[in-house]
């Protein structure tokens, strides 16, 4: 018996922990249709995983943007390093904004109900506070209140400040070991932090069969349509980047380009993206695509492609920004300009702390909903389908990478484009 029971656990724990949220998904929205209203009896099972969730967006936070500020020192942003993190940073903030306004026009979620709303529009800040609430008058004060936003800037520029102090330090003194150790307790903490959240996503299989028990026994079939909406807008915003922001204003307007030459070289890393659903697995790939496909220099692909596997994601920025209008949607807030906002400059600094591994946006959506105040029930709901939509933003991601390396690349005269490859 005991051997039967360790062997049925063996082989649940051998199927990918996002694949089984996803079967939970799938039986937590039978279960709901079929009992209907009786089901939110399992409410408290999904409200602990929103409690878990929860508790764990500050520590996450705080270590792993410290972490990525690490790869931001003085030295890595020469010339070319700026010109590479500006860019990044230009077209992650773009991509939010298209995801914004796909999600505006197309209004996923708009019809489905979820009862546990918190926000409504008299919680909304003036456009000014949000602009100012990004520095935090006390850190530990924004800590302690979730004001995420503040907590991302402060980490950030603690993080920063690190790197330059340790640049400036001789190596081997007391304050270079220091801030190595202190970068070493940081890296650790961010380490024990990600298991923590492997564990509560363990427990999500649970959480996301409550709550979607809870919700369809709620909402009946009609949520089904809604969350289809959801995977529509996130197609519609991908293409809207890779084909007008990368393809037509990078390739063919700044490099003067053919944006099917660009597409040929990029397609192995797009295509090993799509199935891996890892920036950072599929690092490899998009450099060798770089080196071999679109004749850029060694010298600036090795230090950008790594970088933007790290800090940029174009598809995960936009996919958080239309998740918050999705759910703005299902707990029927609307969502003012000011609100918008907020969610556009956490989504731009939470993209930058998400680590290029698959599923990773799921933290930080929780990150991005907290700052507005948004359910993170929600999360839950959109994890169900999130292997569908991490490809698509994970190829995002990458393209991005390569379509701004190659721009920079230019700026810098280190890219052969009179090479047979660059030929329409
Ligand atoms: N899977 C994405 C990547 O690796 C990150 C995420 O959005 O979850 O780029």
């Amino acid at each position: 018996m005991a051997t039967t029971i360790s062997q049925a656990w063996q082989r649940y724990r051998s199927v990918q922990l996002v694949y089984r949220i996803a079967v939970a998904f799938v039986l937590g929205s039978i279960v709901g249709l079929l009992v209907g209203q009786r089901a939110t009896v399992l409410q408290p099972l999904g409200d602990l995983f929103v409690r878990l969730l929860k508790m764990i967006i500050v520590p996450i936070v705080v270590f792993t943007i410290v972490m990525a500020s690490r790869q931001l020192s003085p030295s890595n942003l020469g010339k070319i390093g700026s010109q590479v993190v500006v860019v990044y940073l230009l077209t992650t903030a773009i991509a939010i904004g298209v995801g914004l306004l796909v999600s505006n026009l197309l209004d996923p979620g708009v019809g489905l109900q979820l009862t546990d709303g918190s926000v409504s529009p008299e919680d909304a800040p003036p456009l000014l506070d949000v602009l100012l609430g990004v520095v935090p008058e006390n850190p530990i004060g924004a800590m302690a209140e979730g004001n995420i936003l503040g907590v991302i800037t402060f980490s950030l520029v603690f993080g920063i400040g690190m790197t330059t102090v340790r640049e400036e330090v001789e190596e081997g003194s007391d304050v270079y070991n220091g801030i190595e150790t202190l970068f070493n307790v940081i890296e650790a903490g961010a380490e024990v932090m990600f298991k923590v959240v492997w564990g509560v996503m363990e427990y999500g299989v649970i959480g996301v069969f409550a709550l979607m028990a809870a919700l369809f026994g709620q909402t009946g079939a009609g949520a089904i349509v809604d969350l289809l909406m959801l995977v529509v807008t996130l197609t519609a915003a991908v293409g809207i980047q890779i084909g007008v922001v990368y393809l037509l204003f990078i390739v063919t307007l700044l490099l003067g380009q053919s944006p099917l030459a660009f597409l040929r070289g990029c397609k192995d890393a797009m295509v090993t993206a799509l199935s891996i659903r890892s920036s950072t697995g599929t690092l490899p790939v998009t450099m060798s695509n770089a080196d071999d496909n679109l004749q850029i220099n060694e010298g600036i692909y090795s230090f950008s492609l790594p970088l933007g596997a790290t800090i940029n994601m174009d598809g995960t920025a936009m996919y958080l920004g239309i998740a918050a209008i999705f759910t703005a949607n299902i707990v029927d807030v609307h969502l003012t300009i000011a609100q918008q906002l907020s969610i556009l400059l956490t989504a731009l600094l939470a993209s930058v702390g998400t680590a290029g591994v698959p599923g990773a946006s799921l933290v930080m959506m929780s990150v991005v909903f907290s700052q507005v105040g948004l359910p993170l029930s929600a999360v839950a709901m959109i994890a169900g389908i999130d292997p569908l939509l991490d490809r698509l933003r994970t190829m995002n991601n990458i393209t991005g990478d390569l379509a701004v390396t190659a721009l920079v690349a230019k700026w810098n005269d280190a890219i052969d484009l009179s090479s047979g490859a660059w030929d329409s």
